[in-house]
């Protein structure tokens, strides 16, 4: 495919500021009311409105010029839409100029940083004695900066000084619904469907693409230049045109007529390592004249004697194999999901009741959910002592004798200390229904003491799901390092189980790992690790995870009814 560079005759006049470049003032604006003694909240609510503006599809500019209500939009309050409108008619911040002359230039420069954090990047400043970006940059690629203040700060600069070019999913996903509206109301276009991986749910996007139909795609290419006031054209040629969106990923449209649409879709979504085995079967993935070109995705695979592929599966694995021999599993889905087992309230760190968190489980329709607070030792989250945790037990039965409707499971997240030991006495740990150990602690432990101390944590007895097993936070900081094959085998050796944690920069055990438990035949928890009513929801995150593992409904731990679940939990 030729991609060529196209100069757009409807981009607008150079004085229209487009969303991102209004985004980066109030992103400076938050990082240097951070170094001064700002409030916390005040600070973030300018950072969250500069990501949301990022991904608007609307050009800010204009509807200040059109003199818009900007707080329509969620995330962007009176104050900050008087922000935006000083911007868009003046070109500029009153208050992060004042600011930016008053601070030291070593303060100043972190305003075109917004994704490192000035507090800290004034410690190591301090600690170094440096005072410069630059030095910084030197300092963190020399080691200097992992040596002195640790790991975590080595990763926190090396993504601060890095552009961003890559999203969470659930974010793109937001980003996603805003350009399929664009692409619909805006260009005119007759059919739209995303491909690529935010189809096949991976958890970090770098890359939202679409399959369009449309009669005018060179009208397209040049009204999506539009999106977010400006929106920056790489390349394109007669059917295809990527574009790098304000929020720092790409955005690819490839045309495609509706004759041919099935096979478009297959060719567009599946990944590299699941179109090569395809065209081992296939033969070949494109249509010549004359040939039948597939109208449906459907269609394509009858063709070829394979049964439909999910989208989350079409990563090369054995999936093309067990499609044409019809043993692909029937994928987990929401509605098998029977309860929650990993969620917290106000006794530890949630922000809701033991009773709100319920409450809100029997809305969805669950027949439990396990309150799972901190261990004592976890003060940062507010641990719970021995002593409360014995009065919460005690209340559980309580409210449980009530019955409303839905079962209140007695458990508790409880950290795996470094010796592998766990964080309450057994006689304690004997009175829960069940429990999910996890660590918070320690992470630096090499391969070797992390693997031995989380399979010492399993010879407990009371030992059930492993939480968050790897510890990683996606696009922040990779996991501990563990031999997964061992703590996987351990855990069917001793009746353990794994979670896949549903929260979306943890998304952990990966798919890969949790396609590994299952395979040896452990059963796998999605839990949501909820602090708040609300994160109920993000199951569909975790489901995400297990749907791309392969998993069917038998090999999840909460696809099970509590009666079954009590057989399963060893005391
Ligand atoms: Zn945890
Ligand atoms: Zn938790």
């Amino acid at each position: 495919m030729e991609i060529h560079q196209e100069a757009s005759s409807e981009a607008q006049a150079p004085s229209a500021l487009s969303n991102a470049e209004i985004a980066d003032r109030l992103a400076g604006l938050a990082q240097l009311l951070s170094t001064q003694k700002e409030n916390p909240y005040k600070v973030k609510a300018y950072h969250r409105a500069a990501a949301r503006i990022r991904s608007l599809s609307d050009s800010l500019d204009e509807l200040v010029r059109e003199d818009a209500d900007l707080t329509q939009f969620p995330g962007i309050g009176e104050a900050i839409a008087s922000a935006i409108r000083e911007i868009v008619l003046t070109g500029k911040l009153r208050k992060l100029e004042t600011l930016r002359g008053q601070a030291a230039p070593e303060i100043a420069s972190l305003a075109d940083y917004p994704r490192l954090d000035p507090k800290r990047v004034l410690r190591v400043y301090k600690k170094l004695g440096i005072s410069s970006i630059e030095s910084l940059r030197e300092n963190l690629e020399s080691g200097e900066i992992e040596s002195v203040l640790g790991l975590r700060m080595a990763q926190h600069i090396r993504q601060g000084l890095s552009e961003a070019h890559a999203m969470l999913l659930y974010r793109a996903d937001d980003l996603r619904d805003a350009v399929e509206e664009f692409l619909l109301t805006k260009c005119a276009v007759k059919a739209v469907q995303v491909v690529g991986a935010c189809r096949r749910r991976v958890e970090v996007i770098e890359e939202i693409a679409f399959v369009i139909g449309t009669d005018d795609f060179p009208a397209v290419v040049r009204r999506m230049q539009r999106y977010g006031g400006r929106t920056t054209l790489l390349g394109s040629s007669s059917d295809s045109a990527v574009f790098a969106l304000a929020a720092g990923i790409t955005l690819r449209l490839r045309l495609c007529s509706a004759r041919a649409w099935g096979l478009c879709l297959v060719t567009e979504t599946g990944s590299e390592a699941h179109l090569k085995k395809l065209e081992a079967v296939t033969g070949r993935l494109t249509s010549l004249p004359g040939e039948p070109a597939f109208t449906t995705e459907t269609a394509f695979y009858r063709n070829f004697g394979l049964a439909y592929i999910e989208p989350e599966l079409r990563e090369g694995h054995d999936e093309v194999e067990r499609a044409g021999m019809g043993s692909l599993p029937k994928l987990v889905t929401e509605a098998d999901i029977r309860g929650e087992l990993h969620a917290h309230s106000t006794s530890s760190d949630g922000v809701h009741s033991i009773e709100q968190m319920a409450a809100a489980a029997r809305e969805r329709g669950y027949e439990y959910i396990g309150i799972s607070d901190h261990s004592q030792s976890l003060k940062i989250a507010r641990g719970v002592s021995v002593d409360d945790l014995w009065q919460q037990i005690r209340y559980i039965d309580k409210l449980n004798a009530k019955s409303d409707g839905i079962r209140i499971l007695k458990s508790s997240e409880v950290d795996i200390l470094a010796d592998g030991s766990l964080d309450y006495p057994d006689d304690l740990l004997h009175e829960l229904d069940y429990t999910v150990c996890s660590i918070h602690s320690r992470f630096g432990l090499n391969r070797e003491h992390q693997t031995e101390r989380l399979m010492r944590a399993m010879d407990n007895r009371y030992f059930n799901i492993l939480g968050h097993a790897t510890g990683r936070l996606l696009l922040k900081r990779p996991g501990y390092e563990i031999d997964m094959d061992r703590v996987v085998e351990h855990a069917r050796q001793n009746g353990c189980f794994f979670e896949i944690n549903s929260s979306p920069d943890r998304l952990d055990l990966s798919a890969d790992n949790a396609r590994r438990a299952a395979a040896a035949g452990v059963l796998i928890a999605i839990n949501t690790d909820s602090h708040s009513m609300g994160e109920l929801e993000l199951v569909r995150r975790g489901l995400d995870q297990a749907r791309r593992a392969g998993l069917a409904k038998s090999a999840v731990l909460n696809c099970r009814c509590w009666q079954k679940l009590v057989s399963l939990f060893r005391r």
